[in-house]
Protein backbone atom coordinates (compact mmCIF):
# COMPACT_ATOMS: atom_id res chain seq x y z
CA UNK A 1 0.00 0.00 0.00
CA UNK A 2 1.22 3.51 -0.86
CA UNK A 3 -0.32 5.11 2.07
CA UNK A 4 2.06 3.38 4.75
CA UNK A 5 3.94 6.21 6.83
CA UNK A 6 6.05 3.80 8.21
CA UNK A 7 5.79 -0.02 9.47
CA UNK A 8 5.34 -0.23 13.01
CA UNK A 9 7.36 -2.83 14.41
CA UNK A 10 5.53 -5.05 17.55
CA UNK A 11 8.32 -5.00 19.93
CA UNK A 12 11.50 -3.26 18.30
CA UNK A 13 14.71 -4.57 20.66
CA UNK A 14 17.10 -1.97 18.74
CA UNK A 15 15.37 0.55 19.44
CA UNK A 16 14.95 -0.03 23.15
CA UNK A 17 18.81 -1.06 23.60
CA UNK A 18 19.33 2.50 21.88
CA UNK A 19 17.70 4.23 24.01
CA UNK A 20 20.79 3.47 26.82
CA UNK A 21 23.18 2.67 24.11
CA UNK A 22 26.13 4.77 25.65
CA UNK A 23 25.67 3.33 29.08
CA UNK A 24 25.38 -0.16 28.22
CA UNK A 25 27.99 -0.11 25.76
CA UNK A 26 30.10 1.18 28.75
CA UNK A 27 29.17 -1.99 31.44
CA UNK A 28 29.51 -4.25 28.60
CA UNK A 29 33.30 -3.03 27.71
CA UNK A 30 33.88 -2.78 32.02
CA UNK A 31 33.46 -6.67 31.96
CA UNK A 32 35.31 -7.30 28.88
CA UNK A 33 38.66 -5.08 29.93
CA UNK A 34 37.62 -6.96 33.50
CA UNK A 35 39.03 -10.10 32.22
CA UNK A 36 36.38 -11.93 34.59
CA UNK A 37 32.82 -13.23 32.86
CA UNK A 38 31.65 -15.59 35.32
CA UNK A 39 30.35 -16.15 39.39
CA UNK A 40 31.92 -12.11 39.46
CA UNK A 41 31.14 -8.46 40.97
CA UNK A 42 28.82 -7.60 37.90
CA UNK A 43 26.47 -10.70 38.40
CA UNK A 44 26.74 -10.65 42.36
CA UNK A 45 25.87 -6.44 42.34
CA UNK A 46 22.96 -7.52 40.00
CA UNK A 47 21.50 -9.92 42.34
CA UNK A 48 21.66 -7.44 45.54
CA UNK A 49 19.98 -4.43 43.40
CA UNK A 50 17.34 -7.11 41.97
CA UNK A 51 16.49 -8.19 45.51
CA UNK A 52 16.57 -5.30 46.70
CA UNK A 53 13.51 -3.97 44.35
CA UNK A 54 11.65 -7.16 44.32
CA UNK A 55 11.70 -6.92 48.07
CA UNK A 56 12.98 -10.40 49.07
CA UNK A 57 16.17 -11.48 51.26
CA UNK A 58 17.71 -13.69 48.33
CA UNK A 59 18.13 -13.67 44.58
CA UNK A 60 19.95 -16.07 42.71
CA UNK A 61 20.73 -15.64 39.10
CA UNK A 62 20.37 -18.44 36.28
CA UNK A 63 20.48 -19.20 32.54
CA UNK A 64 17.16 -17.95 31.96
CA UNK A 65 13.36 -18.34 33.24
CA UNK A 66 12.40 -21.80 32.72
CA UNK A 67 16.15 -22.51 34.46
CA UNK A 68 14.46 -20.30 37.74
CA UNK A 69 11.04 -21.98 37.64
CA UNK A 70 12.88 -25.82 36.94
CA UNK A 71 15.76 -24.86 39.67
CA UNK A 72 12.73 -23.93 42.24
CA UNK A 73 10.67 -27.41 41.93
CA UNK A 74 13.69 -29.22 41.84
CA UNK A 75 15.24 -28.15 45.06
CA UNK A 76 11.93 -28.57 46.99
CA UNK A 77 12.61 -31.58 45.71
CA UNK A 78 16.10 -32.14 46.82
CA UNK A 79 14.66 -31.16 50.23
CA UNK A 80 12.38 -33.34 51.12
CA UNK A 81 9.48 -30.98 50.34
CA UNK A 82 7.75 -32.36 46.75
CA UNK A 83 7.93 -35.94 45.53
CA UNK A 84 7.49 -37.26 42.14
CA UNK A 85 3.61 -37.44 41.11
CA UNK A 86 2.64 -34.24 43.47
CA UNK A 87 0.11 -32.13 41.98
CA UNK A 88 1.31 -28.41 40.95
CA UNK A 89 -1.63 -26.64 39.60
CA UNK A 90 -1.13 -24.09 37.16
CA UNK A 91 -3.37 -21.77 34.93
CA UNK A 92 -3.90 -23.71 31.43
CA UNK A 93 -3.12 -20.73 29.28
CA UNK A 94 0.30 -20.15 30.30
CA UNK A 95 3.45 -19.72 28.35
CA UNK A 96 4.75 -23.26 27.76
CA UNK A 97 7.46 -23.11 30.04
CA UNK A 98 5.71 -23.24 32.99
CA UNK A 99 4.93 -26.84 32.48
CA UNK A 100 7.57 -28.15 31.02
CA UNK A 101 9.17 -27.21 34.43
CA UNK A 102 6.83 -29.46 36.17
CA UNK A 103 6.70 -32.42 33.94
CA UNK A 104 11.00 -32.27 34.01
CA UNK A 105 10.67 -32.04 37.18
CA UNK A 106 8.57 -36.07 37.52
CA UNK A 107 5.73 -33.30 39.37
CA UNK A 108 2.04 -33.36 37.97
CA UNK A 109 0.23 -30.57 36.53
CA UNK A 110 -3.17 -29.51 37.06
CA UNK A 111 -4.57 -27.54 34.61
CA UNK A 112 -6.55 -24.82 35.84
CA UNK A 113 -8.78 -22.70 33.06
CA UNK A 114 -8.08 -18.91 33.41
CA UNK A 115 -11.13 -16.07 33.64
CA UNK A 116 -12.12 -14.54 30.75
CA UNK A 117 -12.09 -11.12 31.96
CA UNK A 118 -8.72 -10.97 32.89
CA UNK A 119 -6.85 -13.60 31.08
CA UNK A 120 -5.84 -15.01 34.65
CA UNK A 121 -6.02 -18.28 36.51
CA UNK A 122 -9.60 -17.68 37.95
CA UNK A 123 -9.67 -18.60 41.95
CA UNK A 124 -12.90 -19.94 41.99
CA UNK A 125 -11.92 -22.87 40.37
CA UNK A 126 -8.55 -23.72 41.98
CA UNK A 127 -10.48 -25.96 45.29
CA UNK A 128 -12.49 -28.32 43.39
CA UNK A 129 -9.22 -29.53 41.79
CA UNK A 130 -7.24 -29.89 45.03
CA UNK A 131 -6.20 -32.98 46.18
CA UNK A 132 -4.25 -35.12 48.85
CA UNK A 133 -1.18 -34.94 46.27
CA UNK A 134 -1.64 -31.05 45.38
CA UNK A 135 1.50 -29.18 46.86
CA UNK A 136 1.90 -26.00 45.20
CA UNK A 137 0.36 -23.11 42.88
CA UNK A 138 2.27 -22.14 40.16
CA UNK A 139 0.85 -18.96 39.97
CA UNK A 140 1.97 -16.51 36.19
CA UNK A 141 1.03 -13.17 36.32
CA UNK A 142 0.72 -13.31 32.71
CA UNK A 143 0.96 -10.23 30.12
CA UNK A 144 1.92 -8.32 32.87
CA UNK A 145 -1.42 -8.47 35.25
CA UNK A 146 -1.06 -9.14 39.04
CA UNK A 147 -2.73 -12.38 39.15
CA UNK A 148 -2.67 -12.45 43.03
CA UNK A 149 -5.49 -12.51 45.23
CA UNK A 150 -7.10 -12.55 48.71
CA UNK A 151 -8.55 -15.55 48.09
CA UNK A 152 -5.40 -17.63 46.48
CA UNK A 153 -3.59 -16.66 49.78
CA UNK A 154 -6.12 -18.02 51.87
CA UNK A 155 -6.21 -21.27 49.88
CA UNK A 156 -2.35 -21.91 49.99
CA UNK A 157 -2.82 -21.35 54.12
CA UNK A 158 -5.34 -23.71 54.54
CA UNK A 159 -4.25 -26.54 52.31
CA UNK A 160 -0.75 -25.78 53.45
CA UNK A 161 0.09 -25.38 49.49
CA UNK A 162 3.22 -23.63 48.38
CA UNK A 163 2.86 -20.52 46.06
CA UNK A 164 5.22 -20.25 43.31
CA UNK A 165 5.17 -17.14 41.12
CA UNK A 166 5.86 -17.27 37.21
CA UNK A 167 7.56 -13.82 37.09
CA UNK A 168 8.76 -13.86 33.75
CA UNK A 169 5.92 -11.33 32.35
CA UNK A 170 5.43 -8.97 35.16
CA UNK A 171 8.57 -7.14 36.69
CA UNK A 172 7.31 -3.99 38.63
CA UNK A 173 4.09 -5.48 38.86
CA UNK A 174 2.61 -4.83 42.36
CA UNK A 175 0.33 -6.27 44.79
CA UNK A 176 -0.61 -3.96 47.88
CA UNK A 177 2.44 -2.34 47.57
CA UNK A 178 4.14 -5.43 47.04
CA UNK A 179 6.00 -6.75 44.06
CA UNK A 180 4.92 -9.73 41.89
CA UNK A 181 8.05 -12.26 42.97
CA UNK A 182 7.73 -11.56 46.36
CA UNK A 183 4.20 -12.67 47.04
CA UNK A 184 4.74 -16.24 47.69
CA UNK A 185 7.27 -18.91 48.85
CA UNK A 186 9.59 -18.61 45.72
CA UNK A 187 9.60 -16.81 42.30
CA UNK A 188 10.96 -16.82 38.99
CA UNK A 189 12.15 -14.77 36.38
CA UNK A 190 12.98 -14.52 32.88
CA UNK A 191 15.23 -11.68 31.54
CA UNK A 192 15.11 -12.97 27.42
CA UNK A 193 15.62 -9.84 25.39
CA UNK A 194 11.55 -8.89 25.08
CA UNK A 195 10.51 -8.91 28.54
CA UNK A 196 9.85 -5.53 30.47
CA UNK A 197 13.34 -5.69 31.96
CA UNK A 198 15.01 -8.16 29.10
CA UNK A 199 19.07 -8.66 28.51
CA UNK A 200 20.46 -9.03 25.57
CA UNK A 201 20.51 -12.72 25.61
CA UNK A 202 19.24 -15.47 28.08
CA UNK A 203 19.35 -15.03 32.06
CA UNK A 204 16.63 -15.92 34.46
CA UNK A 205 16.63 -15.11 38.81
CA UNK A 206 14.79 -17.11 41.29
CA UNK A 207 14.01 -14.67 44.46
CA UNK A 208 12.86 -15.81 47.70
CA UNK A 209 13.11 -15.72 51.41
CA UNK A 210 13.39 -18.93 51.85
CA UNK A 211 17.67 -19.17 53.03
CA UNK A 212 17.84 -22.99 52.97
CA UNK A 213 15.51 -22.87 49.76
CA UNK A 214 17.89 -20.32 48.04
CA UNK A 215 21.02 -22.07 49.28
CA UNK A 216 19.57 -25.45 47.42
CA UNK A 217 18.92 -23.47 44.00
CA UNK A 218 22.32 -21.75 44.09
CA UNK A 219 24.10 -24.68 44.63
CA UNK A 220 21.61 -27.07 42.01
CA UNK A 221 22.45 -24.52 39.25
CA UNK A 222 26.29 -24.75 39.77
CA UNK A 223 26.79 -28.37 38.99
CA UNK A 224 25.25 -29.69 42.38
CA UNK A 225 28.28 -28.18 44.40
CA UNK A 226 28.61 -25.18 47.16
CA UNK A 227 32.42 -25.95 47.33
CA UNK A 228 34.50 -26.73 44.95
CA UNK A 229 34.67 -30.12 43.41
CA UNK A 230 32.72 -31.42 45.86
CA UNK A 231 28.87 -32.61 45.28
CA UNK A 232 26.40 -32.43 46.93
CA UNK A 233 23.88 -33.20 44.11
CA UNK A 234 23.43 -34.38 40.37
CA UNK A 235 22.92 -30.21 39.44
CA UNK A 236 23.30 -28.62 36.34
CA UNK A 237 25.18 -25.50 34.84
CA UNK A 238 22.79 -22.53 34.70
CA UNK A 239 24.74 -19.61 35.32
CA UNK A 240 24.05 -15.75 33.83
CA UNK A 241 26.80 -14.36 33.00
CA UNK A 242 28.43 -11.06 33.69
CA UNK A 243 27.83 -8.81 30.79
CA UNK A 244 23.99 -10.35 31.03
CA UNK A 245 24.41 -9.29 34.49
CA UNK A 246 25.98 -5.80 34.02
CA UNK A 247 22.93 -5.03 31.00
CA UNK A 248 20.68 -5.63 33.61
CA UNK A 249 21.83 -3.48 36.26
CA UNK A 250 21.58 -0.73 33.83
CA UNK A 251 18.00 -1.07 32.59
CA UNK A 252 16.46 -2.21 36.23
CA UNK A 253 17.01 1.55 36.56
CA UNK A 254 14.69 2.52 34.25
CA UNK A 255 12.12 -0.12 34.49
CA UNK A 256 9.72 2.41 36.32
CA UNK A 257 10.02 4.75 33.96
CA UNK A 258 9.73 2.10 31.24
CA UNK A 259 6.40 0.71 32.59
CA UNK A 260 5.25 4.31 32.96
CA UNK A 261 5.32 4.61 29.18
CA UNK A 262 3.64 1.48 28.86
CA UNK A 263 0.85 2.33 30.73
CA UNK A 264 0.23 5.55 29.24
CA UNK A 265 0.04 3.88 25.78
CA UNK A 266 -2.33 1.24 27.44
CA UNK A 267 -4.75 3.38 29.42
CA UNK A 268 -4.89 5.48 25.85
CA UNK A 269 -6.00 1.96 23.97
CA UNK A 270 -8.20 1.52 26.79
CA UNK A 271 -10.10 4.66 26.63
CA UNK A 272 -10.31 4.92 23.32
CA UNK A 273 -10.84 1.24 21.57
CA UNK A 274 -14.36 1.30 20.42
CA UNK A 275 -15.13 -1.63 18.65
CA UNK A 276 -18.38 -3.95 19.41
CA UNK A 277 -16.29 -6.95 17.81
CA UNK A 278 -13.09 -6.69 19.71
CA UNK A 279 -13.00 -7.22 23.62
CA UNK A 280 -10.23 -5.44 25.83
CA UNK A 281 -10.08 -7.80 28.62
CA UNK A 282 -9.62 -5.92 31.66
CA UNK A 283 -7.72 -6.88 34.69
CA UNK A 284 -10.31 -4.70 37.00
CA UNK A 285 -8.64 -3.89 40.43
CA UNK A 286 -5.23 -5.16 39.70
CA UNK A 287 -2.05 -3.57 38.45
CA UNK A 288 -0.52 -4.41 35.30
CA UNK A 289 2.73 -3.62 33.46
CA UNK A 290 1.27 -4.29 30.26
CA UNK A 291 3.82 -6.59 28.92
CA UNK A 292 1.50 -7.41 26.48
CA UNK A 293 -1.68 -6.17 25.39
CA UNK A 294 -4.16 -8.07 24.60
CA UNK A 295 -7.19 -7.61 22.89
CA UNK A 296 -9.93 -10.44 21.59
CA UNK A 297 -11.65 -10.78 18.51
CA UNK A 298 -13.80 -13.83 16.80
CA UNK A 299 -12.19 -12.62 13.29
CA UNK A 300 -8.53 -12.21 15.02
CA UNK A 301 -6.85 -13.62 11.87
CA UNK A 302 -9.22 -11.47 9.97
CA UNK A 303 -8.16 -8.34 12.28
CA UNK A 304 -4.12 -9.12 12.07
CA UNK A 305 -4.30 -9.19 8.30
CA UNK A 306 -5.74 -6.30 8.26
CA UNK A 307 -3.45 -4.56 10.36
CA UNK A 308 -0.72 -5.90 8.99
CA UNK A 309 -1.87 -4.78 5.49
CA UNK A 310 -2.05 -1.14 6.94
CA UNK A 311 1.85 -1.30 8.32
CA UNK A 312 0.86 -2.78 11.84
CA UNK A 313 2.50 -6.11 13.30
CA UNK A 314 0.83 -7.93 15.86
CA UNK A 315 1.89 -11.02 17.66
CA UNK A 316 -0.30 -14.13 19.22
CA UNK A 317 0.08 -14.99 22.52
CA UNK A 318 -0.44 -17.76 22.06
CA UNK A 319 -2.07 -19.79 18.63
CA UNK A 320 -2.00 -23.31 20.52
CA UNK A 321 -2.86 -23.58 23.79
CA UNK A 322 -0.48 -26.53 26.06
CA UNK A 323 -2.92 -29.39 26.18
CA UNK A 324 -2.82 -28.94 22.41
CA UNK A 325 0.49 -29.39 21.68
CA UNK A 326 2.05 -32.80 20.03
CA UNK A 327 4.52 -32.21 23.33
CA UNK A 328 1.76 -33.28 25.42
CA UNK A 329 -0.16 -35.35 23.47
CA UNK A 330 -1.86 -37.14 26.37
CA UNK A 331 -4.08 -34.12 26.92
CA UNK A 332 -4.98 -33.43 23.42
CA UNK A 333 -8.59 -34.78 24.13
CA UNK A 334 -8.75 -32.53 27.22
CA UNK A 335 -11.32 -29.78 27.08
CA UNK A 336 -10.46 -26.39 28.19
CA UNK A 337 -13.03 -24.05 26.49
CA UNK A 338 -12.28 -20.93 28.02
CA UNK A 339 -8.34 -21.19 27.30
CA UNK A 340 -9.26 -22.57 23.50
CA UNK A 341 -11.29 -19.13 22.91
CA UNK A 342 -8.37 -17.49 24.24
CA UNK A 343 -5.72 -18.95 22.02
CA UNK A 344 -8.16 -18.72 19.05
CA UNK A 345 -9.22 -14.80 19.67
CA UNK A 346 -6.03 -13.36 21.31
CA UNK A 347 -3.99 -10.67 19.35
CA UNK A 348 -0.98 -8.52 20.87
CA UNK A 349 -1.17 -4.98 19.99
CA UNK A 350 2.13 -3.12 20.13
CA UNK A 351 2.89 -1.53 23.60
CA UNK A 352 5.60 -0.54 25.00
CA UNK A 353 7.99 2.14 25.94
CA UNK A 354 9.36 3.37 22.86
CA UNK A 355 5.73 4.35 21.23
CA UNK A 356 4.17 7.30 20.77
CA UNK A 357 1.24 8.17 21.51
CA UNK A 358 0.94 8.94 17.43
CA UNK A 359 1.62 5.17 17.03
CA UNK A 360 -1.05 4.54 19.70
CA UNK A 361 -3.21 6.62 18.20
CA UNK A 362 -2.69 5.21 14.78
CA UNK A 363 -3.07 1.73 15.52
CA UNK A 364 -6.91 3.15 17.68
CA UNK A 365 -7.99 4.53 14.26
CA UNK A 366 -7.52 1.28 12.76
CA UNK A 367 -8.64 -0.92 15.16
CA UNK A 368 -11.89 1.17 15.41
CA UNK A 369 -12.44 1.30 11.46
CA UNK A 370 -12.53 -2.80 11.39
CA UNK A 371 -15.36 -4.38 10.40
C1 LIG B 1 9.36 -16.06 28.89
C2 LIG B 1 8.62 -16.91 29.84
C3 LIG B 1 9.23 -17.98 30.52
C4 LIG B 1 10.58 -18.51 30.19
O1 LIG B 1 11.61 -17.64 30.16
P1 LIG B 1 12.93 -17.98 29.32
O2 LIG B 1 13.91 -17.00 29.88
O3 LIG B 1 12.63 -17.78 27.88
O4 LIG B 1 13.35 -19.38 29.62
C5 LIG B 1 8.51 -18.63 31.49
N1 LIG B 1 7.23 -18.31 31.76
C6 LIG B 1 6.59 -17.32 31.11
C7 LIG B 1 5.18 -17.01 31.47
C8 LIG B 1 7.26 -16.60 30.11
O5 LIG B 1 6.60 -15.64 29.45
Amino acid sequence: MENISHMLDYLSLKRITAMHENEINKAISDVVTSGWYLNGNAVRLFEEHYRNYIGTQHCISCGNGLDALHLILRAYKELGQLHNGDEIIVPANTYIATILAITENNLKPVLVEPEITTLEIDDNRIEEVITRRTRAIMLVHLYGRCAYTEKIENICKQHKIKLIEDNAQAHGCTYNGKLTGSLGDAAAHSFYPGKNLGALGDAGAVTTNDFELAETIRTLGNYGSSRKYVFEYQGKNSRMDEVQAAVLDVKLKYLEEDNACRKEIAQYFEQNIKNDSIIIPKALNRDNVYHIFPILCVERNRLQEFLKENGVQTMIHYPIPPHKQEAYKKWNELSFPITERIHREELSIPCNQIMSLNDAERIVTLLNSFY
